[in-house]
């Protein structure tokens, strides 16, 4: 019995990606995606987010949900501080970035 050829092409070459020097993990990947979110990724991180991004249909649909939950948050603390005549404050934007910081630094 023969296994389809999709995926006799597309299994190894994933899995010798995986293994390359600027490829990471999907649990490396959920943790740059604060700093994706803000734009504060350096390029290097970045491309190999991308790049994970693309290959990774599983964390794709991660992400598009993250985004979604992140424009709900943001939408509904925009209201709340404008009420108090404050802007937005960037509380949520320093702390995600320290969480992310933490990630790298522990990886
Ligand atoms: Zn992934």
């Amino acid at each position: 019995m023969k296994l389809p050829s999709d995926q006799r092409k597309t299994r190894p070459i994933a899995g010798v990606l995986f293994k390359l020097p600027l490829m990471i993990d999907c649990e490396t990947f959920e943790g740059f995606i604060t700093e994706y979110l803000d734009g504060v990724m350096p390029m290097r991180r970045h491309f190999v987010f991308t790049m994970h991004l693309r290959l990774c249909p599983e964390c794709r649909a991660y992400l598009k949900q993250y985004e979604k939950t992140i424009a709900m948050t943001r939408s509904q603390s925009e209201i709340g501080y404008s009420e108090m005549g404050m802007g937005p404050v960037p509380d949520d934007l320093v702390n995600a970035v320290l969480a992310a910081q933490n990630v790298a630094v522990k990886k």
